[in-house]
């Protein structure tokens, strides 16, 4: 017997399961969260927050024109296959719509315009408009108390470890506009003179990315009166003798509780790489759970294990959202390295000191790229990134600050070897991290030349959209420039991801589908919890939230009969 019973048991907070959550509740549905952290918001509170949708509302602010047909034929093409044709239509149909939700609510997006689509080679793609980006949201809507149960931002998103800082005034400083230094100086002055909100805590009241989706999204969850419990992971799904699920088994306060869901069950629990032997068992190798961006101890695969037990099919196992990412000591994840590849000045090498992608390239493929590298034998686990003097002084690099702010003689001590390699020559350099002296050097050489020339005649860097916009727009090329002037550095790279993408198969309403190809009746599952609908592809930023929060969206609808 279900000690308490509800319409809808959401599992995990993410932002599809929230999101699921809230919409259900506003339809009526008496619905419980059950979260296994102590904190809310897993790894969609450490996340850009960016969400990828077609035709959406703010296309026409930014000028973008976008049509259904060329939407699906572009996500067609990049699924190749591994998502039916009716999960990516409804995602093409839908996502706006659920973007539109997300502005009721009181999360309001802006499409940004520049922000190309990850594959220009692919027809349908566009060179901007299809990812938005959330717009800040204010601390106090939320309440302090409330912030305080929302997993924080990692200290390595934010502008010196404190400020928020928005995807647009990111791209605006890398690309070296002059009103950046303006935007640096506004920022700072709005925090530090802040002083009744920062007199309270240090976190900072104007949210950005992800913790700006995950706080508007606990404040309209607040509002609809959703029942959110922390510290209480799944155990197990609880089904009837005709399969249908009926309810979880969690645990709380150190008991198994039997909980009933009278209109089904959504999980929204994560991938399962903070699991290794979940990862060994599925992943491409050598694997890591230590390499991986998202929290630790959060997602370990339970809810697919759980998924499985009740019948479920799995499908897309072997996939993850690669990321190259880096050991930083103290933070608690490895950090992810979106965006400081792809400037000019840098290049990316294996153990014989050559150049084997084009590092300004979608960072899945790059992961991937470090794994075939290393499959071949040629070491591109660790990889190497890898630049010079000059760059050192202008950007950014990791935890690195650009050279110009925070010289070598301010960085930490135990950062020397540990973080970043230095050497006063190539070959220095080369003997100090174990690669080859005579690969490096003409690897920089070519490099080198290729700044000059502008075109990369081994993996065309800075030869589409997409790589020039992390780039130096005033250069010939953006995304070249030389590696010539000493000391050289080297900082080392695994390849983790920002969640695993494998998980039970669902059909165009999130329903699970067993090992047949039939409904599980009551089950749903969205996130990384779910097999993707982007098949083993990434079309564009915020091909992972975007699509946990629309099939949410339409989960709740199909509970309701209202598809
Ligand atoms: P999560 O957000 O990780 O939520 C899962 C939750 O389930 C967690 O809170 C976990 O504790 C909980 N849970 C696990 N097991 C149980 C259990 N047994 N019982 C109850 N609860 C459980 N993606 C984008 O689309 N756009 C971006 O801009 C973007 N930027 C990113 C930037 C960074 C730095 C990182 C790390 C990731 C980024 N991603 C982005 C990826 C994105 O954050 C994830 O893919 C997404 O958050 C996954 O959502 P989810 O709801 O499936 O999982």
């Amino acid at each position: 017997m279900a000690e308490q019973e509800y319409d809808l048991i959401v599992v995990g907070s993410g932002a599809g399961a929230m999101l699921g959550a809230i919409r259900a509740q506003e339809q009526g549905l008496k619905t419980l969260v059950v979260e296994k952290a102590d904190l809310f918001g897993g790894t969609s509170a450490l996340s850009g927050g960016g969400i990828w949708i077609p035709l959406n509302y703010d296309q026409p602010r930014a000028g973008v024109q976008d049509d259904l047909d060329t939407a699906f034929s572009y996500m067609k093409r990049c699924v190749r296959g591994m998502a039916t044709d009716d999960r990516v239509l409804a995602y093409v149909e839908t996502a706006n719509k659920m973007a539109e939700y997300l502005r009721q609510i009181g999360i309001p997006y802006r499409a940004m315009a520049k922000y190309a689509d990850y594959y220009p080679h692919i027809e349908g793609s566009k060179s901007g408009g299809r990812t938005m980006d959330p717009m800040d949201f204010d601390a106090s809507k939320l309440g302090l108390e409330a912030l305080e149960t929302m997993r924080p931002c990692l200290p390595g998103n934010q502008l010196f470890g404190r400020m928020s800082i928005s995807a647009f005034e990111a791209h605006s400083m890398l690309s070296r506009e002059l009103k950046s230094r303006f935007t640096i100086i506004g920022m700072m002055l709005k925090y530090f003179l802040d002083y009744p909100w920062r007199s309270k805590t240090c976190r900072d009241r104007r949210l950005t990315g992800g913790q700006a989706l995950v706080a508007g999204l606990l404040t309209a969850a607040r509002k609809a009166g959703v029942e959110m419990w922390r510290n209480a992971p799944l155990k197990e799904l609880v089904q009837d003798g005709a399969g249908r699920v009926t309810g979880v088994i969690v645990e709380k306060n150190g008991q198994r509780l039997q909980l009933g869901a009278r209109r089904g069950v959504l999980l929204g629990a994560g991938g399962f790489e903070r699991n290794q032997q979940m990862r060994e068992q599925y992943l491409n190798k050598p694997t890591q759970a230590e390499w991986t961006a998202t929290p630790v101890g959060g997602n370990t695969g339970d809810a697919h294990r759980a998924g499985q037990a009740a019948g479920a099919q799995l499908h897309l196992m072997d996939w993850s959202w690669g990321v190259p990412t880096m050991d930083v000591p103290k933070e608690p994840s490895y950090r992810g390295i979106f965006v400081e590849r792809s400037l000019p000045g840098c290049m990316v090498v294996n153990a014989k000191g050559q150049r084997f992608l084009d590092e300004s390239g979608p960072y899945p493929e790059f992961q991937q790229a470090m794994l075939a590298e290393h499959a071949k034998g040629h070491g591109g686990v660790p990889a190497w990134i890898v630049f010079d003097a000059s760059f050192r002084a202008r950007n950014p690099m990791g935890p690195l600050m650009p050279g110009s702010a925070v010289p070598d003689s301010k960085l930490r001590k135990s950062w020397l070897n540990t973080v970043y390699w230095k050497g006063e020559t190539l070959d220095e350099l080369a003997a100090q991290i174990g690669v080859d002296a005579a690969g490096l050097k003409d690897s920089a050489r070519r490099m080198t030349e290729y700044a000059r020339t502008g075109k990369d005649l081994d993996f065309d860097r800075g030869g589409n959209v997409f790589d020039r916009y992390y780039g130096d727009p005033r250069l010939k090329n953006p995304n070249l420039g030389p590696i010539e002037k000493g000391p050289f550095y080297a900082m080392r790279l695994w390849p983790g991801e920002i969640g695993t993408k494998g998980g039970l198969l669902t059909d165009r309403e999130g329903r699970v589908l067993d090992t047949q190809g039939q409904t599980i009746a009551g089950l749903y599952c969205v996130g990384n919890n779910s097999a993707s609908v982007m098949g083993p592809t990434y079309p564009g930023a915020g091909s992972t939230l975007g699509p946990a929060m629309t099939f949410a969206f339409r989960a709740v609808a199909d509970m309701l009969g209202k598809p």
